[in-house]
């Protein structure tokens, strides 16, 4: 367990382009209707905004980074990568992951626009491009950057998923501060525990426990409401992302909210209807690798019918899933 504390050196901070009009939205956990704070960064504040299902939409800018209050002080800025989080206090922003690098622009600006400052320290929940695409403006001793030393080992190389090269990472977008088992940070006025777990998704994987607001973010162990992508080329396990998904749901009571690295913030429930999405999948393929059936003859009996359409919408159809499982368990 390493340690580090409170207010180092100072940091200068990278300048941004100020966005003209900054959304910021409440989320309400429990009730999942959104009320609304705007924020005008110029004097001009004029939106218009609708409601899609649980999450607030803003009409204009269907497309957009948004801002929702998480718990505490943490917030939670919903875009097209991984789910990024935002602490503020005395000690300066702290920010988990950045998206992607082709949405770079608007990402920043979102950080930027939520930090209201400079950002101090950056951690990576792992290596994906989809969560440190956005590493570099932040980089180069700016805000310091936390991972896992795997995380730093797989962006120095020449990591492929599924065929594609990630982005090449610049040095000075790479982590500063590794560690292997655990971390503890204490910053804006709460303890901060960065935990490694797995092999899981990769073998990188770092959740973040915010005590103070009674908020933690899974990174990609959790796909709320989705089939997840395990990724075995980068050390992942269907197993161990199971035991890692059911010890996670039995040390997580109901009083925490929960930021996945995908998919809206929730709660120990959505966690718990995860945990038996995954252990009943696992089960089935695991049958069928067992009783010997080829792939083809497992798809076609189309074995994660049950659980509805919605848990294949995402990232990972159900044939891609089950080829991710099959793959692994098979092996
Ligand atoms: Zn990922």
């Amino acid at each position: 367990m390493t340690d580090v504390g409170g207010n180092g050196g100072r940091i200068s901070g990278p300048q941004f382009r100020v966005p003209p009009l900054v959304s910021i939205m409440k989320f309400h956990r429990a009730r999942r209707t959104p009320a609304l704070i705007l924020v005008c960064l110029t004097g001009l504040c004029a939106a218009s905004f609708a409601s899609r299902g649980t999450v607030p939409v803003q009409d204009d800018d269907p497309e957009g980074p948004k801002l929702h209050d998480v718990a505490g002080a943490v917030k939670w800025i919903e875009g097209k990568g991984g789910n990024i989080a935002v602490q503020t206090g005395q000690d300066g922003p702290l920010v988990i992951d950045t998206q992607l690098a082709r949405d770079r622009e608007v990402v920043v600006a979102a950080i930027q626009a939520a930090s209201g400052g400079p950002v101090r320290l950056l951690i990576n929940t792992h290596w994906h491009a989809d969560h440190t695409g956005n590493n570099e403006p932040f980089g180069d001793k700016q805000a310091l950057i936390v991972s896992h030393a795997n995380v730093r080992a797989r962006l120095s190389g020449s990591e492929r998923i599924e065929g594609r090269r990630a982005d090449d990472t610049p040095p000075s977008a790479l982590p500063d501060i590794v560690f292997e088992d655990a971390l503890t940070l204490h910053w804006n006025g709460e303890r901060i525990e960065l935990e490694h777990v797995g092999p899981a998704h990769t073998d990188g994987d770092s959740i973040v426990w915010f005590h103070g607001s009674k908020v933690v973010h899974l990174g990609d162990l959790f796909f709320a409401g989705k089939f997840p992508f395990i990724d075995l080329a980068s050390g992942g396990s269907v197993r161990g992302m199971l035991t890692e998904v059911s010890d996670l749901a039995e040390r997580i009571d109901g009083t925490w909210t929960i930021i996945p690295g995908h998919g809206p913030v929730c709660g120990r429930a959505e966690l718990i209807e995860y945990r038996d999405m995954l252990a009943t999948s696992i089960e089935r393929v695991a049958a069928a690798v067992e009783a010997g059936k080829d792939f083809e003859t497992l798809f076609g009996e189309s074995p994660l019918n049950d659980f509805g359409a919605s848990w294949g919408a995402g990232y990972m159809d159900p044939e891609r899933f089950l080829k991710v499982l099959y793959q692994d368990l098979n092996r």
